[in-house]
């Protein structure tokens, strides 16, 4: 269940940072979404994530559907790739 991928440190360099021109509106703080660590999958183009940041520097996806949708993860396991919850952003 649990992936070693949690708690990985992203090395910094670049990579693959999901950078969307339609997404600007919805996301808050688009600045957390290259930290995640990991690709974010669908999340990355659905208007119910929000990336938040920890005072460590570490961010986390944050699933804000999930506050009355009970079929899905608070904190989803990335990368998504199917969702029933799935809107675009
Ligand atoms: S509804 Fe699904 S795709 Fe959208 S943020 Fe939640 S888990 Fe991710």
């Amino acid at each position: 269940m649990v992936s070693d991928r949690s708690g990985h440190r992203s090395a910094g360099s670049g990579g693959t940072v999901p950078h969307d021109e339609g997404m600007a509106d919805g996301v808050a703080g688009n600045e957390g979404w290259s930290k995640l660590g990991a690709e974010p999958g669908l999340c990355g183009r659905c208007r119910h994530a929000k990336v938040n940041e920890t005072r460590k520097g570490t961010a986390y996806l944050r699933c804000t559907r999930a506050a009355w949708d009970e079929r899905l993860p608070r904190y989803p396991r990335l990368p998504v790739r199917e969702c029933v919850g799935f809107e675009p952003g």
